[in-house]
């Protein structure tokens, strides 16, 4: 008998109504690629949320195994650039969405999509960063490619108890900058302020239609939340300021005018870790081994097992989770 392993599947019925299980599958089971890897942790972001839940069309394949982010032994391998016995690391590329993905005991992926587990990093350590704490590295980067230095003046982070906010306050904070960050939940104050914030604002000030301009409050920022209060970060930029945009927690509408950019010259930087070139996330990875506390994100992090995934998904997809999450799958 073919060795069998746990999987969560997502799956639709004729009427499109979706539903979630634990799956027993085995490896003829598992989708094409050219290395197959014993999953050792994966994480839930808020996207694997959305998928688990199905409050938004994150899946574009049926039955679909979630999971954006794994970290593993590869088990079987055809590419050159990976051998049996190698940790790798896997961070969107669609899986999860149109290829199968952390939530199973074993996952076959392509090559291209797979770095190595940086050195100085422990797999479950990746997991605490995740897509997330990878997508707030690629933030920070695209702030420094812009010219924004900690002598540019303070840097908003929004979404701050979530994962790409609490990891991005972590990064800025050991890079020296004067964090401010913006949060609903400012009962966690002393949470954000051990990661290093500066200030904390309760994000009401910013959630709702503001003015075009106003006062200018920032030399930059990190933006997880999207609609408003991106607009409102915009025009409370100081002239010449760049705001890194990579999240719709709020929402995915941008109800701004144009007078942040034609009058203080401020500069709107998307983020998008998804289809990152493999350059870039190497480059992500390597600064994240260098820039991040470790120490801080062991206290940003709270650790899961495999059948907790599911109630995790509908929390963090609730607001309710703060910080990161790792799966160990041996658990
Ligand atoms: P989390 O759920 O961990 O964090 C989101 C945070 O946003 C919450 O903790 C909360 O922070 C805040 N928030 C939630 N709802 C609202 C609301 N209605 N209005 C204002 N703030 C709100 O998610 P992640 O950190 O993992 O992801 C954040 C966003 O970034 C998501 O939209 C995600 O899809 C996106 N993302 C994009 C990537 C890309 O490649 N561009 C990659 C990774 C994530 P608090 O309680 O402190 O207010």
């Amino acid at each position: 008998m073919a060795d069998t392993f746990k999987a969560i599947q997502v799956s639709r019925d004729e009427e499109k109504k979706q539903s979630v299980n634990v799956v027993e599958l085995t490896s003829d089971d598992l989708m094409e690629g050219d290395v197959t890897i014993a999953v050792e942790a994966t994480t839930v972001n808020y996207k694997d949320g959305l998928a688990i839940t199905g409050k938004s069309p994150v899946i574009r394949h049926w039955p679909m195994v979630p999971g954006i982010d794994l970290v593993g032994t590869v088990l079987e391998s055809a590419s050159s650039e990976f051998s049996k016995g190698d940790k790798v690391l896997l961070n969107g590329f669609g899986v999860g969405e149109v290829h199968w993905g952390g939530y199973a005991e074993r996952a076959r992926l392509k090559s291209d999509w797979l770095i190595g587990l940086p050195s100085g990093i422990e797999p479950k350590q990746a997991m605490g960063v995740g897509t997330a704490g990878y997508t707030a590295m690629l933030c920070v980067m695209a702030l420094e490619r812009y010219g924004i230095t900690p002598a540019s003046g303070p840097i908003v982070v929004t979404g701050a108890n979530g994962g790409v906010g609490s990891v991005a306050i972590s990064i800025l904070s050991r890079l020296g900058y004067h964090v401010i960050a913006s949060t609903g939940r400012v009962d966690e104050s002393g949470f954000l302020k051990e990661l290093g914030a500066n200030e904390i604002i309760d994000r009401a000030e910013l959630s709702e239609a503001g003015r075009p301009l106003g006062k200018e409050r920032w030399a930059g920022g990190i933006d997880a939340v999207g609609s408003h209060t991106l607009a409102n970060l915009l025009a409370q930029t100081n002239y010449g300021g760049a705001i890194a945009a990579c999240g719709l927690a709020q929402g995915f509408d941008l109800p701004a005018t144009v007078m942040p950019f034609i009058l203080r010259g401020i500069a709107l930087l998307g983020v998008d870790s998804v289809m990152a070139s493999k350059e870039l996330r190497k480059e992500a990875w390597d600064r994240i081994a260098t820039d991040l506390d470790m120490g801080k994100l062991a206290a940003l992090t709270t650790e899961i097992g495999f059948d907790d995934i599911i109630q995790t998904a509908t929390d963090i997809v609730d607001g309710k989770v703060r910080g990161r999450v790792i799966v160990d799958m041996k658990s």
